[in-house]
């Protein structure tokens, strides 16, 4: 079976902006062999990693975009690669260098995506002054991943004000045209997300840190009863899975999927059925895994 891994940082750590590791010659004991080989024998085709930018108000990213090219390099067939961008600077006018940025790592160094994290920027992305990076990704034919979801951590750090999903409504009647991915199923806002999608066909929903976050205990009864409600709203198969690693140990990124995957196809059933929902069938399950996250991916 072909498994993707829709979402992660894999190889993308935390660093403040000086320190950011730009090559994969940076990543200590990098060996992309041997990352390609345990990805084979556990039936992963694809992983998609990204870097994500929280500059604007920590001094800090995931990664780099630079890392993120550099990866994609390392295995083009196997390495989707994300870039991330602050869409405003630190005066809260559009951030044009990261804007111009972006269309050439698209467009000459194989960056497939973007990342959004209104919540860590402080910004609403529903704010007209970031327009441009949408019609930028409609453009480029490239997808746009939102953090827009609850997180773990100092409050601080991602008020929940900036991460309401009826936000992105906006974006569904200004763009409709543009494809994007809702992190984390829009945690706690998941009903009001899915009642986005149902009318919105180019918006996605991953259910990355529901199994085992790194904090605190997987929700893994929320995630059966949301995946029942995905069913209810018809939207099912814009749903797909992630790892959401982030880290540079190739043992504890397989270990990860290895646990999370056998839960997704032995023991997510389990929860649906004991709260009286009908059980996924095995097409539902194999789209989370690979084909609907395909489709959010795929060019036109
Ligand atoms: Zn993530």
């Amino acid at each position: 079976m072909k498994i993707i891994d829709g979402h992660s940082h894999l190889y993308q750590k935390h660093a403040t902006v000086g320190k950011l590791k730009k090559t994969v010659g940076d990543i200590e004991g990098f060996d992309i062999k041997q990352l390609l080989q345990r990805l084979d024998e556990i039936g992963v085709s694809q992983l998609q990693t990204m870097s994500q930018s929280m500059e604007r108000i920590r001094g800090m990213w995931l990664g780099s975009n630079a890392l993120s090219v550099a990866l994609h390099q390392a295995a083009p067939e196997k390495i989707v690669s994300f870039a991330a961008a602050e869409p405003l600077d630190a005066q809260d006018r559009l951030n044009q260098a990261q804007l111009e940025e972006l269309e050439d790592l698209v467009k000459h160094r194989g960056i497939k995506g973007l990342l959004l994290t209104p919540g860590y920027g402080h910004y609403y992305a529903n704010d007209k002054r970031i327009y441009p990076f949408y019609q930028k990704a409609i453009e480029l034919d490239i997808p746009i991943y939102f953090h827009h979801s609850h997180q773990f951590g100092p409050p601080r750090n991602c008020p929940l004000k900036y991460c309401q999903v009826t936000l992105l409504d906006d974006l569904t009647i200004d763009f409709p045209e543009l494809r994007f991915d809702v992190e984390h199923m829009g945690y706690p806002w998941t009903e009001e997300l899915l009642c986005i999608m149902a009318r919105s066909p180019n918006v996605y929903t991953d259910f990355a840190m529901y199994i085992e976050p790194y904090l605190g205990r997987g929700r893994r009864l929320l995630l059966a009863r949301n995946l029942a409600m995905a069913r209810e709203y018809g939207v099912l198969d814009r749903v797909f899975y992630g790892s959401d690693y982030v880290g540079e140990s190739v043992d504890e990124y397989i270990d990860l999927l290895r646990r999370e995957l056998a839960y997704i196809q032995d023991g997510l059933n389990h929860d649906l059925t004991a709260q009286g929902f009908t059980p996924l069938t095995p097409a539902e399950i194999q789209g989370f895994l690979a084909g609907n996250v395909r489709r959010l991916w795929q060019a036109k």
